[in-house]
């Protein structure tokens, strides 16, 4: 069937779409209810019916496919000569997966209970994500790259039972110990959980809690023959929280389904990424985020190819590890971000060329906007098409992509294309909510409901995820996005960048007011804005203005260097390197309105180079200059 008909459908009638979708995974009880529309914006997806995520991304294989490869996981952060490699078959996968299930069984953990998994990109990380899966857990999974006050507010709103954690992750070669900051972590939480399991892969030392903490390694031997059957969920009941920046400084809890969420991942691995069984599928995303849920984990196993797990840089040992993991594993279909291409596009070429990249049918890129040198540039080194997918931690799954799975529809650049099937997507007017016209900017929004896979609602918090996302313009139960974007005559959409004050740095989504409240712990801050300024390699990076409360103490270069220095550790401290400013300037007074509201916008514009705009409700316009001046400096 055609894009342009497939969609139609889709959104004409989404019940004998969906329910036909439906049929791409296995149901242990038939679903009474594709939709239940009663409490908009609320939407439950195949109701009544019975799944699992576990099941299918495994047991649904073992017949056909028990012998082939289900997680292939790359690390070349542990080895120094050839990377390191362990494959399982999906065989093996489901026997392992079944001892992280036993343990966590052994320690009290069951249907519903949270575990929150705080883990380096190693094999045991996607199965406990599969193991929890199995047995009805809610899993938590929070980003390496994030530290204790982070992990402490995802403690606190998630309260999980287990916490699965390791000695250590590695970045470059070095490990990075997991341990003192979870220990840190939990220190400052309220909620404390139960038992913390811990692999130890040797790389750090640990200090073992007596009685909370325990060893992986262990336990998994007293459980090597166990069988944990399937746990049947209802469709509709919690299958993870993934957390995720905001306006506000508390993140929220992305809450998804299990029914929905299975079908949407099905549906999408043949709508849009074409993957068949037995392929293999390599995402270079990590597990902490919405892709590596999606699109390491969970997706390519529904439809039955091989995932691999790549602990490592895209440049070490040299530019060229991935191509020669697309070589050696005959990878079909990759995923990755435009910043990891931009870091390769500096490097030499040739690294491409050595290669034998004939398995590669496309290359999927998303998280961030995607510029129109790095498309062609990637696209034609490749020898093969580029796809841009436009897409949330909440919609779990593309929003705007091209459906190759359909027909060829052409690519456009700068664009993520075109809705995919069950997404309304509109672009209207902020102040009227009505659509706009062709090439007219506007706020991206989605009608109600949205499609199977997207989030369900904030966990623990119905009204927030009203508020959130659909009561922004008057009533009207439109999801906002939060994106600017523009739609051409064509239909193709371009996205603009975000409404609020969420910035994107190198494809990972970070709240300015998040950083802002770490950067105010530091006894000399006495006022702070973060903005998200423009960069070449990484799409944005965080700038940091900073009042100082003794101007005094940061008077010389120096001293400011090393206030800079000390600034930059304490987010890396607080939130993590990922959430690090890239400067920190000192400035004696911030741009703010008369009624005392802080103008990102402008200083955003100042530091781009560009206009500072509207700046008739400013109350001193000698702040501006002061911004201008630390730039100069
Ligand atoms: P996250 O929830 O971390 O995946 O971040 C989602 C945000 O990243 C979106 O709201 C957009 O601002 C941005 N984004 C994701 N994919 C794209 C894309 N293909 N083009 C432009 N922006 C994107």
């Amino acid at each position: 069937m055609r894009y342009a008909e497939l969609y139609e459908r889709s959104v004409t009638d989404p019940q004998s779409y969906w329910a036909e979708q439906a049929q791409l995974i296995d149901w242990h009880a038939p679903f009474s209810q594709v939709l239940d529309a009663s409490r908009p914006p609320f939407a439950k997806w195949f109701v009544g019916g019975q799944t699992n995520l576990c099941h299918n991304a495994i047991d649904r294989w073992l017949e056909t496919q028990g012998d082939l490869p289900a997680l292939i996981a790359v690390s070349t952060e542990t080895a120094d000569a050839a990377p390191a490699e362990k494959i399982y078959s999906f065989r093996e996968l489901h026997a392992e997966v079944q001892r992280s299930a036993a343990i966590m069984l052994s320690l009290g953990v069951t249907r519903g209970d949270r575990v929150l998994i705080y883990m380096p990109m190693i094999a045991e990380a996607t199965i406990a994500m599969l193991a929890c899966a199995r047995i009805g857990a809610i899993h938590s999974v929070v980003f390496g790259g994030f530290a204790a006050n982070s992990l402490a507010t995802r403690i606190d709103d998630a309260r999980p039972k287990l916490v699965v954690s390791a000695d250590a992750g590695s970045r470059n070669g070095k490990a990075i110990p997991y341990k003192p900051l979870l220990d840190d972590a939990i220190r400052l939480a309220k909620h404390q959980p139960r038992h913390v399991l811990l692999v130890d892969r040797g790389l750090a030392p640990m200090t073992l809690v007596q009685g909370r903490d325990l060893d992986y390694a262990s336990l998994r031997e007293q459980h090597l023959d166990a069988q944990v059957p399937v746990t049947w969920l209802e469709s509709n009941e919690i299958s993870y929280i993934l957390y995720t920046s905001g306006t506000t400084g508390i993140p929220k809890g992305v809450q998804r389904d299990v029914g929905g969420y299975a079908v949407a991942l099905a549906s999408s691995m043949q709508t849009i990424f074409c993957g068949k069984p037995g392929e293999v599928y390599f995402s270079t995303s990590d597990i902490g985020w919405v892709v590596g849920h999606s699109y390491i984990v969970y997706g390519p196993l529904i439809a039955g190819m091989a995932t691999i797990m790549y602990e490592g840089l895209p440049v070490r040992p040299d530019a060229g590890i991935w191509w020669s993991m697309v070589e050696k594993y005959r990878v079909t279909r990759m995923f990755s971000a435009p910043t990891a291409v931009r870091v390769l596009k500096k490097q030499a070429p040739e690294f491409m060329k050595k290669y034998d990249l004939s398995s590669l049918k496309a290359l999927y890129l998303a998280g961030e906007p995607l510029d129109e040198t790095t498309s062609q540039w990637i696209s034609s080194a490749l020898g093969v098409p580029v796809i841009d997918n436009y897409w949330q931690t909440e919609s779990g799954w593309p929003i705007l992509s091209i459906a190759r799975g359909t027909d060829d529809s052409p690519t456009r650049l700068g664009s993520p294309g075109v809705p995919m099937p069950g997404y309304k997507v509109r672009v209207i007017d902020e102040s009227t909510g009505d659509t706009c016209a062709a090439n007219r900017k506007g706020v991206v929004v989605i009608d109600w409901p949205l499609p199977p896979g997207c989030m369900q609602t904030v966990y623990g918090d119905d009204a927030r995820y009203v508020d959130t996302y659909w009561s922004r313009f008057g009533g009207q139960q439109v999801y906002s996005t939060f994106d600017w974007g523009i739609r051409d005559e064509d239909g193709y959409y371009f996205i603009l960048g975000r409404t609020d004050d969420v910035i994107n740095v190198a494809g990972h989504r970070l709240g300015t007011r998040e950083i802002e409240e770490s950067i105010s712990s530091h006894p000399n801050v006495s006022e702070v804005a973060v903005v998200g300024v423009e960069d070449k390699l990484k799409g944005q990076v965080a700038v940091a203005f900073v009042v100082p409360r003794n101007a005094d103490a940061v008077a010389t270069p120096q001293a400011r260097q090393a206030f800079e220095a000390e600034v930059m550790g304490v987010v890396d401290r607080q939130l993590g390197t990922v959430a690090r400013p890239a400067r920190v300037h000192c400035i004696g007074l911030l741009p703010k309105t008369r009624s005392g509201k802080l103008l990102r916008r402008a200083i955003q514009a100042i530091c781009e180079g560009r206009d500072a705009g509207d700046l008739t409700t400013i109350e001193d316009p000698a702040s501006l200059q002061q911004i201008r001046a630390a730039l100069a400096g």
